[in-house]
């Protein structure tokens, strides 16, 4: 579809976008994201042409680095923030200061999941109205979404809101572990969150996410010859076996609860009875009190032993809170809906069992919408992609919220 061709807007869902946003006033926005596509996806193309793993503290200071200077062309102010917990690489905090009202917090993520060197087996590519590229859609692509939209901000003089504030983390790929407490810091000082993770399929957003959390499971048994003696030993490896399966069953599909056992480590010699293994369970939910109650139940089931004389301990970690869907994120999915509408455009609204940034900032009660950034899918493999179509509508949604909270009071 071609968003320039205005008279090709559905008059009817024009017509019903409330209050309603003339076709001259959409007009200056798109032309001005049409105007910096080219250079968007050249800035695309350098982000993602730079190897930066969550923990490759060059890579991720090199995005950093070019990001910073283009905010800082944007009238900016930009600060370094340190990494807590002495890990890899400096956040980037960029503010705009306006005239108007609303406080608005916009977040993406610098790092990805891939290793040093995947650049230069999978170089960024566009094929068939496809990017492709380690970490493109997953999240090179908000980083670009995000300073594009404040790119068309200033083009349009737009200055309407109290403050406009971007965030590049470094490390949300492992749990945002390192700018945990600035996220929330700034959600706090923010009236609201949008977090440019990648758009669903469908031409989706995001209004709600799971919680994270980890179970870990420890078994202490004793070694023998597991030949000459294996009657005096007590296999941790057996005893954690029957551990995992019983408390896969933590899970409740009716409420949406998973647990999933994903690593498990025991015994290192053949011949001996092992005397120690462990497991590492994934554990997500929608409501936040099903891990109070996972938990409860955990502590209750792991008494049930295979082998008596076997130690088992089990702790739950939680990782990321709940992103609930609320009255607060319906309202904005609604007006998100509805700026889409005036590109004659329908906006999916979905949920997702992976935690993100946005789960930090709903965890401190504050409205977040997520997946603003261009429709990607894939992610984490290499076979993700983001769609080159979607920036166009994608930058229009973005800075028409931006625009709509600012003002705000
Ligand atoms: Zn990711």
């Amino acid at each position: 579809m071609r968003f320039g061709k205005l008279a090709a807007l559905g008059f009817a869902a024009w017509l019903l976008s409330t209050p309603a946003f003339a076709d001259e006033q959409v007009k200056p926005i798109l032309d001005s994201a049409e105007k910096l596509k080219p250079d968007a996806i050249k800035f695309w193309e350098q982000l993602v042409s730079i190897d930066s793993g969550t923990g490759d503290a060059q890579g991720i200071n090199a995005v950093g680095a070019i990001a910073a200077e283009e905010l800082k062309k944007l009238g900016a102010s930009v600060d370094l923030v340190p990494n807590e917990h002495a890990l890899a690489g400096d956040n980037i905090v960029a503010t705009f200061t306006g005239t108007g009202q609303g406080k608005i917090l916009l977040m993406a993520h610098m790092d990805t999941v891939f290793a040093k060197g995947s650049v230069a087996k999978r170089p960024f590519r566009i094929e068939g109205g496809r990017a492709y590229g380690p970490g493109v859609s997953d999240d090179k692509a908000g980083v670009v979404i995000g300073l594009t939209t404040l790119k068309i901000l200033k083009e349009l003089n737009f200055k309407d809101y109290a403050r406009v504030t971007l965030l590049l983390n470094t490390n949300e790929e492992t749990g945002s572990r390192g700018s945990r407490t600035l996220i929330e810091r700034l959600a706090k000082e923010h009236d609201v969150t949008l977090n440019l993770e990648g758009g669903r399929a469908g031409d989706g957003i995001t209004i709600w996410r799971k919680g994270s959390g980890t179970i870990k499971v420890e078994v202490k048994g004793r070694a023998s010859h597991a030949g000459a003696s294996p009657e005096l030993g007590r296999n941790a490896v057996m005893e954690l076996a029957h551990q995992v399966l019983q408390l896969s069953k933590l899970a409740d599909e009716t409420k949406g609860t998973t647990v999933n056992f994903t690593v498990v480590k025991g015994g290192d010699r053949k011949n001996v009875i092992p005397d120690y293994a462990e497991a590492d369970a994934d554990v997500r939910a929608v409501v936040s009190e099903e891990f109070d109650r996972v938990e409860h139940d955990l502590a209750a089931t792991i008494k049930n032993k295979l082998i008596a004389d076997t130690e088992v301990k089990a702790t739950l970690t939680r990782t990321f809170p709940v992103m609930p869907q609320n009255a607060q994120i319906d309202a904005l999915a609604t007006m998100a809906q509805r700026i889409y509408g005036e590109l004659g455009k329908t906006l999916a609204l979905g949920g997702s069992g992976g935690a993100a940034d946005s789960s930090l900032a709903a965890g401190v009660f504050k409205p977040t919408l997520d997946g603003l950034s261009m429709i990607g899918a894939n992610p984490h493999t290499d076979r993700e992609y983001a769609v080159v179509d979607s920036m166009v509508p994608r930058l229009y949604l973005l800075t028409r919220m931006v625009m709509e909270l600012g003002r705000k009071p």
